[in-house]
């Protein structure tokens, strides 16, 4: 599951914004993608600790996270409800104030777009479902905003007939090396932005950036048995790939939407079971409710408060199975704050003849 944010980045839960600005940093150099290519695991320590700045660098952010935790976030559906980044050149320009000063890229000095081919950005959408979606499976149109390459000029950047040229600043490589005390840094380009090319005459549609936003809307298949965390693959319905590079995919991350009759653990459904005292000792035929509907439980005589009732084959299906789990019922005794004159009397006689000491009417012991 998600990490403390002040963990991740380090610093006290009563760290000031400095603390966490300077805190952030430190681990963005340490873990930016220029500085370990190809190394997925930085890259993601990199993106954990941008996702935990970006909300406590903010300060209702941070007030929302420090009462509520990581659930401030995963209770909201659809797209960009959640805070991480999927995407690093969106990190770049969220915090182009950091990595502008700190890595002298000037322009939110970013990374090396390059001009080689490259595979477009992973998409993740969080989407809540009920518990009968977990029961049946369930299919769900999802919309979402997603970038795609400019179609007047085919994510070039430039006006349709017109080249971009290379870029005089660095020569095409994308890229300049600059010293930071006893770094030595390769940094974009703050000419061309580490693409190593310049557009003269920027396509009207996409105003030069090659790449648009438009809607998406797709449907997508739940399968049964899904639970909170579970993360689909929806390949190839990401970002655009660059310069003729594949598409990212689309994750969707399932959260189950809590129920007030069910709590889940694993496959198997808990609930309760209302009873009455002379129920729970004669035993009964009852109805309850089920994720399947009403349906009659018997109850065994003698049937102890909080015992549990189980009902096979009533519980959720297990996702690789497909097998259902149990429902089961914690028994709880209703026991009447009133006696009606008959019931009273009853039980007079009953506590006679057991020979129990009882409250008198008046609240006294009678013996
Ligand atoms: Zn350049
Ligand atoms: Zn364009």
């Amino acid at each position: 599951m998600a990490r403390d944010y002040y963990e991740i980045l380090g610093v006290e839960k009563t760290a000031s914004q400095d603390e966490i600005k300077k805190a952030y940093r430190k681990l963005a150099m340490k873990f930016h993608p220029d500085k370990n290519p190809g190394d997925k695991a930085a890259e993601d320590k990199f993106k954990e600790a941008s996702e935990a700045y970006s909300v406590l660098s903010d300060t209702d952010k941070r007030a929302k996270y420090d009462r509520f935790g990581h659930a401030s976030y995963q209770n909201m559906g659809g797209a960009g409800a959640h805070p991480g980044f999927d995407n690093i050149e969106d990190i770049f320009s969220s915090f182009s104030d950091i990595f502008g000063d700190f890595f002298g890229g000037g322009m939110g000095g970013g990374r090396r777009a390059g001009n080689r081919p490259r595979r477009g950005a992973d998409l993740r959408y969080m989407l809540e479902v009920s518990l009968k979606d977990v029961l049946d499976g369930v299919e769900k149109d999802l919309e979402f905003e997603t970038e795609k390459n400019c179609k007047t000029c085919s994510g070039s950047g430039s006006e349709p007939g017109k080249q971009p040229e290379r870029c005089a600043t660095c020569g095409g490589a994308g890229q300049v090396v600059s010293s930071q005390g006893f770094f030595s840094v390769a940094t974009n380009c703050p000419a061309c932005r580490g693409t190593g090319q310049l557009i003269r005459y920027p396509c009207k549609t996409c105003k030069g950036k090659g790449r648009t936003l438009e809607e998406k809307k797709i449907r997508v298949t739940i399968p049964k048995g899904v639970s909170t965390g579970t993360r689909l693959r929806v390949a190839g319905e990401g970002e655009d790939g660059y310069l003729g590079g594949g598409r990212g995919d689309l994750y969707v991350e399932i959260r189950v939407r809590d129920d007030a009759r069910f709590e889940r653990q694993g496959d198997d459904l808990h609930g309760k079971v209302e009873i009455s005292y002379v129920q729970a000792l004669l035993g009964s035929e009852v109805e309850v409710d089920t994720i399947d509907g009403k349906k009659k439980m018997v109850v065994p005589n003698g049937t102890a408060p909080n015992h549990i009732l189980k009902m096979r084959g009533l519980g959720l299906p297990n996702m690789r199975t497909g097998q259902r789990g149990d429902l089961c019922l914690h028994v709880q005794l209703n026991i009447p704050k009133k006696l009606t004159k008959e019931e009273e009397k009853l039980l007079r006689e009953i506590a006679t003849t057991r020979g129990e000491v009882v409250l008198d009417k008046k609240g006294f012991f009678s013996l």
